[in-house]
């Protein structure tokens, strides 16, 4: 069951600790109560959810589970919103957007309990989060979000001034910063694994390399149709995020696949990552085009992750564009070699907002915009408590994201609005 085959310096880093496990050859049974189509963190937090309320639940997967972006994340618990507090106030208004605030915290606490409550074996470290400004106006806009987190909803945040950047962070790129205590590291190919196996013992069927290809409604609820057979079910979760196929046409038209790509250097000199990042945080910086990254959790390497910004071909571009990104952060690392470089998809929409919600009586988690070890999760266990009537409301529940004119699941547009963002980027640093 287990895959032994070597992982590939074009495949995750996590995989060589944690690969994902087929699941392949299962047999497809004929009804279940609750079919969920994806097995990454939200399809395994529902599945897990749901069975521990006695539902009959089959979780079906294209790819071996967790070979979506759930075994290929950089690992950091975010929890992280695009839009700042300032932009959800002026959007939702100030109670909407505490709430939202709240929730993440809610989400966070959620899954650290989980961690702790389960003994969930993923080198998880609440090491704090160190978020990087590209310009003063950035820092004090950093500064003033930290102020009302800290004092309105009981979030440890702090300013951080240029001066005393180097106690985080050995780079003079950043005009200084911001620091968050409630957001850590973990290895998220083990946390995958963890869950599944956690899964699988409540009881859920769990089918890799089995793609959906249709949900049709019938008279007690839905035939879902695969490439091995047919499932009837009362209920169907749609769990697809980044790899939304033509199974759900309606939603591609509204979720754009956007590659993420992290590079891991090889094991570094001792003492390096110590003087580059002393206190061991989490990093992200401001930017439209940002970059996150992190010690690996034994502490030996540097994990560093951007936007890819190809759609196929040749990784050697984007490999070649992190690596002098992060020695531009980073000159220590000039000249250190990589081990691995592979890429994911994360999904965005429309409002930048992850959401879950109901269609035709189909749920859906949905919407990370590249922040889902957290979010997704959470996302997946509102859904399974929507559908065992437990809870009823979430600050998730922004209804459907808007479709994109002329997109169908292609995003031929990113080259331009990357090469927007990029001089957006570039204007913020004057
Ligand atoms: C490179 C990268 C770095 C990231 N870093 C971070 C980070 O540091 N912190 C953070 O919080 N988030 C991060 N993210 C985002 C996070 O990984 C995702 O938001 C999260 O894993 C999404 O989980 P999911 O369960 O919704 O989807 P996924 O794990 O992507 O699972 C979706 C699954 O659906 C399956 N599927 C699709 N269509 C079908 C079909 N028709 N039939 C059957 N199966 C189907 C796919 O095979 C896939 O396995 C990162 C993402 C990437 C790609």
């Amino acid at each position: 069951m287990t895959d032994t085959r070597q992982v590939r310096r074009d495949q995750p880093y996590w995989w060589v600790a944690a690969p994902p496990v087929s699941l392949d050859g299962q047999t497809l049974p004929l009804t279940a109560d609750v079919v969920i189509v994806g097995a990454g963190y939200a399809g395994l937090a529902a599945a897990l959810e749901l069975a521990r309320a006695g539902r009959d639940v089959v979780v079906i997967d294209k790819q071996a589970p967790g070979e979506g972006a759930s075994t290929r994340n950089g690992g950091i618990t975010s929890g992280n919103l695009r839009p700042s507090h300032a932009n959800l106030a002026r959007r939702f208004g100030k109670d909407r957007a505490d709430a939202i605030i709240l929730e993440a915290k809610a989400a966070r606490d959620d899954l650290y309990r989980f961690i702790a409550e389960k003994e969930i074996d993923c080198d998880f470290k609440l090491v704090g989060r160190f978020a990087g400004a590209m310009s003063a106006r950035q820092y004090e806009a950093l500064a003033r979000e930290s102020d009302y987190l800290s004092k309105n909803l009981g979030i440890e945040a702090h300013a951080v001034a240029p001066a005393d950047m180097h106690r985080h962070i050995a780079t003079d790129i950043y005009c200084g910063g911001s620091v968050r205590m409630d957001i850590g590291g973990l290895h998220p190919g083990k946390l995958h694994a963890q869950m599944l196996r956690l899964a699988l013992a409540t009881g859920v069927r769990v089918i890799g390399h089995t793609a959906v290809t249709e949900v049709q409604k019938s008279t007690q609820g839905f035939a879902v149709g695969t490439d091995r057979g047919a499932v009837r079910a009362r209920d169907v979760i749609i769990a697809t995020n980044g790899y939304t196929d033509p199974l759900d046409r309606w939603l591609q038209r509204r979720i754009v696949p956007v590659r993420s790509r992290i590079i891991v250097t090889e094991a570094l000199a001792p003492g390096l990552l110590d003087r580059l990042l002393p206190t061991r945080m989490m990093i992200s910086d401001k930017r439209k085009l940002s970059y996150y990254f992190r010690p690996t959790p034994d502490g030996t390497r540097l994990l560093f992750g951007g936007r890819d910004g190809t759609f196929a071909g040749d990784p050697s571009w984007p490999t070649d564009h992190l690596h002098r990104e992060m020695t531009r952060i980073f000159p220590d690392l000039q000249g250190i070699g990589l081990a691995h470089s592979w890429y994911g998809y994360v999904a965005m929409n429309r409002d930048m907002m992850p959401r879950v919600f109901q269609r035709e009586g189909i749920h859906y988690a949905t919407g990370c915009c590249g922040s889902g070890v957290v979010w997704l999760r959470w996302a997946g266990r509102k859904v399974a408590e929507k559908i065992l009537g437990t809870s009823t409301t979430s600050a998730l529940d922004f209804g459907p994201p808007k479709s994109i004119p002329l997109f169908r699941g292609k995003a031929w547009f990113m080259p331009a609005v990357f090469a927007v963002m990029k001089i957006q980027d570039r204007m913020a640093r004057r």
